[in-house]
């Protein structure tokens, strides 16, 4: 074991003559569909941000929990009622368990943590560790012996221990595998925010745990931000807390993550420019700067652009800035492509769900976390429209998947809303919801549908990455001006907006939305796509080009690494 873990090390020396500096901390990380340790954005993310790490030799581990149950599985009945199960995974036959241990004290308690790792293998064979913490020790308590189990899971009390495991034992766990060059400590949103309080117990100095600390939020909306009371808190916490900084890390008696991360970080920010922009408002005072999100490109991109782009464009994988050439490639070959990849799909959905769909019918795509702001049943908010667009102008089906949070009645309504209008509009819009949305069905979906759809009331999208994805498929977007949109947009080139423009300081008004929705859908897409395909595929070209070539997390994984971890 102790060999393993000196392999694991020496692996990661190799190709960069030094040792790993940055350890990235996250509380999800979604790495690959047979390793359910995500839910859905974030952990995507951190995922693609470390496999982009691994192919540009980025001296970097990750850190998460193990959640042995997942998130959940989901299951939905009939009506669209979602029912959540347990996603128990085989850790023995992804994950290697390791000999060295840490231990951390909650409510007074002492908790062991194992730590179990995984490899990334990069495009050039660099290897990059995650580290997952386990809490399922006999010697622990049973309650204890939960904390790494369900993802999101659980009270208030759950999720502060969960965090406590996550920072402290996190950075704990580093020091315990015997990583003593680390100088970067990368928080992936504030859950990992109480590794500062133990970074701080060892410096003594706030200003040397500033300089080691990084700070990435993603939520643009206040309440989003984990708060627990002082009252509540100081006792699960115990001495970790410092007395003497208690008046600056704390706000109106409540423990802020946001706030104890922006406190201890020498550099923060935002997921795109507009999200910089809204935290900068939220956190006046402090210096917020905007990294924009990608994707990891030879993860999302399907097996026909695969080979497409292996033929037109090679080196494309190490470096996806060589997709702007995607305009040389010949329009057939791209419509071949997604013909195949939209074969796929439909292929998938009549299989599974018996709903007759189409090749060759026009089709939306919709999938994400089902949450009230997404709106994800706006498109069908009017169904008689809806059915009338279809029959004038031209058919539509529609592919929708995601998971509501189990605490999200206005998630959980959406998908019964979905599932009621599936019945009541007859079979003249087919539409399929796809179950359990995850990596492979969001990777099947962006290739496969002609339109991703995306509809965020502004300004709560901090970036959105789905339709990252699409676009390295071809598929262009259709999408409120939030997010990475707002950067990505360039209207009949690369997609499509809905609602107020880019420069305009208005959030979204649901009818306004509804109805340029479907306008543009009947005037300008749905008419372009069936009677003007030369164009259409121009439109797809450019999403290649424009768009995959920039929203990636290798162009993105460079930034962080002159902006945030270099100085
Ligand atoms: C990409 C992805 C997400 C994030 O999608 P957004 O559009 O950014 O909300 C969520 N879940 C899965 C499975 C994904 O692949």
């Amino acid at each position: 074991m102790q060999e393993e873990l000196q392999q694991v090390q020496q692996h990661s020396l190799e190709r960069l003559g030094g040792k790993p500096k940055i350890a990235y901390f996250s509380m999800e990380i979604g790495l690959d569909r047979h390793i359910p340790t995500y839910s859905g954005g974030l952990g995507i993310l951190a995922g693609d941000t470390l496999k982009s790490c691994a192919d540009l030799n980025v001296p970097i581990v990750g850190i998460t929990l193990l959640s042995e149950s997942g998130y959940f599985y989901q299951k939905l009945d009939e009506e669209g009622n979602q029912i959540e199960l347990p996603f128990n995974f085989n850790i023995n036959d992804f994950l290697t368990l390791l000999p060295s241990r840490a231990s951390i004290i909650i409510e007074g308690r002492t908790v062991n943590i194992r730590i179990w790792y995984y490899l990334i293998s990069g495009i050039g064979g660099y290897l990059v560790p995650v580290f997952f913490l386990d809490t399922n020790l006999e010697e622990n308590s049973e309650w204890d012996r939960e904390l790494t189990k369900y993802l999101y899971g659980g009270d208030e009390k759950y999720r502060l221990a969960q965090e406590i495991v996550l920072g402290v034992g996190g950075v704990r766990a580093i020091e315990a595998l015997g990583y003593s060059t680390i100088d970067k400590y990368h928080m992936n949103e504030g859950h990992a925010a109480l590794g500062t309080l133990e970074l701080y117990r060892q410096l003594g100095d706030i200003e040397k745990v500033r300089q080691q600390c990084v700070f990435t939020t993603h939520t643009p909306v206040a309440a989003g931000h984990d708060q627990f009371d002082l009252s509540f808190a100081m006792p699960m916490i115990g001495d970790i807390m410092p007395e003497s900084l208690l008046h600056e890390i704390t706000f109106e008696n409540k423990l802020n993550m946001t706030r104890l991360a922006l406190f201890f970080s020498h550099y923060v920010n935002g997921v795109a420019k507009k999200h910089g922009e809204i935290s900068r408002q939220m956190f006046p005072g402090y210096f917020i700067d905007a990294i924009t999100n990608g994707v990891h490109t030879p993860t999302w991109v399907s097996e026909p652009f695969e080979r497409l782009f292996d033929k037109h464009m090679p080196g494309w994988r190490s470096d996806p800035y060589t997709l702007r050439s995607a305009f040389s490639i010949k329009k057939q070959e791209i419509w071949d492509a997604h013909m195949n990849a939209k074969r796929h799909l439909i292929d998938f959905v009549n299989n599974r769900y018996n709903v007759g769909m189409n090749y060759d019918y026009f089709t939306i795509g919709f999938a994400r976390r089902q949450t009230a702001y997404k709106r994800p049943d706006l498109l069908i908010s009017d169904p008689g429209r809806l059915m009338n667009i279809a029959e004038k102008v031209g058919a539509v089906q529609i592919i929708y998947a995601g998971k509501a949070h189990p605490k999200d009645e206005g998630g959980k309504k959406a998908i019964k809303k979905i599932f009621d209008t599936m019945k009541n509009i007859d079979g003249k819009v087919k539409i399929a919801f796809i179950h359990n949305y995850d990596i492979t069905i969001g990777k099947m979906m962006t290739a496969g549908v002609d339109l991703w759809l995306n509809t965020p009331r502004r300004p709560k999208e901090a970036s959105g990455t789905s339709g990252m994805k699409a676009a390295h498929n071809g598929v262009p977007q259709l999408s409120t001006l939030d997010g990475w949109w707002i950067e990505g947009c360039i209207e009949n080139i690369t997609g499509w907006s809905i609602g107020p423009r880019k420069t305009q300081e208005k959030e979204s008004d649901d009818d306004v939305d509804r109805n340029e929705l479907y306008r543009k859908l009947e005037q300008w897409i749905i008419p372009k796509f069936y009677n003007d395909r030369d164009n259409w595929i121009r439109t797809m070209r450019s999403c290649i080009a424009i768009n995959a070539s920039f929203f990636n997390t290798n162009r993105m994984i460079q930034q962080y690494v002159l902006n945030a971890y270099f100085i």
